[in-house]
């Protein structure tokens, strides 16, 4: 038998949210149920709910950064048991058959890989996300969180954390590597905590300067206002690597412009409006841009297990279920200190 949980749904495009009663579906043999604690906000939460990628399934429950206890088990799980500590990310299961799930890359799943939510599982049901008490997941999209990381702290991991992570790892940051983040969001500031940890020479190119204290704290060497023309001129041809987490649309070839010889621009911002790029500003340095989404399960834990040992959590505002709009227009105007995470617990006490 399907139950009921409390969620926060957007009814179409734009609407605000409100706690409505969704359906999670009968543990299957190798389901768990997870009692959520907190989840994190993501701006692809924002775009998403907004319609800014295209046609989207409403209602939406968004949430894909989401920590929490494990409740109950189907007969089959063996990987976890009543009370275990777990997280789950952007995406809850694919085809495990294809080269990129054997390779342990499901994020890039070539039979599609099924979303947390705005998407439909292989049965065709809507899935909905964490911005709810409770959420069914397959124990094979199932992490585990260790025990020296809050729920709250965990949850901006599962998507924040893995989509720095997995690039950093990718285009190998680490010593003697000059490594320049773009934006300083929930995204960024991940970024930044995580590739000085790995050792490598971090900065931080941000609209202003307005972050800079926090930015060196995080562990940046440098950091620089692109606003300021200056920054353009006295970085030209320096970065190794650039991570691209902006939002919006940027001006890609001043950007480009900055790597080395053989160096690599690697979005993971998403805005919804196409760049444009000059080709000779890459062929002049055999320059690369390249694009990367979040990152596998066996990757995702070792992220996590990565910032367990080495005490990188993200810097949160926790905030209750009622206060989800406001959060988004916060994060819309770049003012959010980095990552808003809601308390679950504000949920379960909707009157409904
Ligand atoms: P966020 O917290 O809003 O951070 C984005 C940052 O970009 C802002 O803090 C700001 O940094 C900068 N920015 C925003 N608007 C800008 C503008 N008009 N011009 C220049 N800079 C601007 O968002 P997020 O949650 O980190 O997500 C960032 C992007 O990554 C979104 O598009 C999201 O959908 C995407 N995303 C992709 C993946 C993936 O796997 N590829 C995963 C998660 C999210 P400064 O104030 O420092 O300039
Ligand atoms: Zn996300
Ligand atoms: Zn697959």
């Amino acid at each position: 038998m399907s139950f009921k949980v409390v969620a926060l749904a957007a009814a179409s495009a734009g609407a605000g949210f409100e706690a409505v009663l969704i359906e999670r579906r009968e543990p299957r043999a190798h389901d768990v149920v997870i009692d959520i604690a907190y989840t994190g906000i993501c701006h692809s939460d924002i775009h998403q709910a907004r319609e800014e990628w295209g046609r989207a399934i409403f209602p939406m429950v968004p949430g894909h950064e989401i920590a929490g206890t494990v409740s109950a088990v189907g007969d089959g799980v063996t990987r976890f048991k009543l009370g275990d500590r777990v997280g789950v990310g952007c995406f809850v299961d694919s085809c495990r058959e294809c080269a990129s799930c054997r390779a342990g890359e499901e994020q890039y799943c070539l039979k599609g890989t099924v979303w947390t939510y705005n998407a439909r599982d292989y049965e065709g049901s809507e899935t909905y996300g964490g911005y709810s008490t409770r959420i069914v997941v397959d124990e094979n999209y199932v992490l585990r969180i260790p025990d020296n990381l809050g729920f709250d702290v965990a949850a901006p991991l599962l998507c924040a954390g893995i989509t720095l992570y997995s690039p950093l790892v990718h285009w190998g940051a680490g010593p003697g590597r000059k490594v320049a983040i773009v934006g300083m969001g929930g995204l960024g500031h991940m970024g930044v905590k995580i590739a000085s940890a790995m050792g490598a020479e971090v900065t931080v190119l941000s609209h202003s300067l307005a972050k800079q204290d926090d930015g060196l704290r995080f562990g940046a060497s440098h950091y620089h206002a692109t606003s300021d023309p200056s920054t353009f001129s006295d970085l030209a041809g320096t970065l190794d690597l650039i991570v691209n987490t902006v939002s919006a649309n940027l001006d890609i070839d001043a950007y480009l412009n900055l790597l080395t010889r053989d160096g690599s621009m690697v979005v993971v911002g998403l805005p919804p409006e196409p760049y444009e790029i000059k080709v000779g500003t890459l062929t002049s340095r055999r320059r690369s841009l390249s694009g990367s989404n979040i990152g596998g399960i066996h990757e995702t834990q070792e992220m996590l297990d990565f910032c367990a040992e080495r005490a990188i959590a993200p810097e949160i505002e926790v905030i209750s279920g009622t206060d989800v709009d406001a959060a988004y227009e916060r994060v819309v105007r770049s003012d959010v200190r980095y990552r808003f995470v809601i308390d679950i617990a504000t949920l379960a006490q909707a009157n409904l």
